[in-house]
């Protein structure tokens, strides 16, 4: 099994943050390619009617959040590599694999819980979305494991 490519998925939460730490901590000791991503939930989905799509201005906003959850990840767990970013716009789920298969990773991961999550499911929906759609093995970093 090959570990050359780590694809991070990171959004702004503290559960979301200490899963970076431990896929930046893994990635340096497999010393392996590193690709963090921020997906910006524009809001917009096809399949329902009833959601509004988000103002330029909000996406902006949210554009640069996710530039500074990277910025933010680099500074804190090892910015020294030279690390891919990717902010793609979407359902964070659906992307997430977008850019695993784009990118060609061989492992992704993520946090159970993040900003959304609710604490007392083992684990939420996106991370259950990625292990499912996932075409490579998926880190998923639990809860209990950050002491
Ligand atoms: P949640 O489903 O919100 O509880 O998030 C679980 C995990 O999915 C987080 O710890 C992140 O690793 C990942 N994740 C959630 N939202 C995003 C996003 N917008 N971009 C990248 N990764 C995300």
């Amino acid at each position: 099994m090959h570990f050359e490519k780590i694809l991070i998925a990171v959004e702004d939460s503290p559960h979301s943050f200490e899963a970076a730490r431990a896929g930046m901590q893994f990635a340096q000791k497999v010393n392996a390619e590193i690709a963090i991503m921020c997906a910006v939930d524009i809001g917009v989905t096809i399949s329902s009617p009833e959601v509004i799509p988000t103002p330029i201005e909000v996406i902006n906003v949210q554009r640069a959040e996710a530039h500074n959850v990277i910025e933010k990840v680099k500074t804190l767990f090892g910015g020294a590599h030279n690390i891919h970013e990717f902010t793609p716009e979407g359902d964070p789920r659906e992307e997430i694999i977008a850019v695993a298969n784009e990118w060609g990773a061989n492992i992704i991961v993520v946090g159970t819980h993040g900003r959304t999550g609710l604490t007392h499911l083992l684990m939420g929906s996106t991370a259950e979305y990625v292990v499912r759609h996932s075409k490579v093995p998926v880190l998923v970093v639990p809860l209990k494991s950050l002491g």
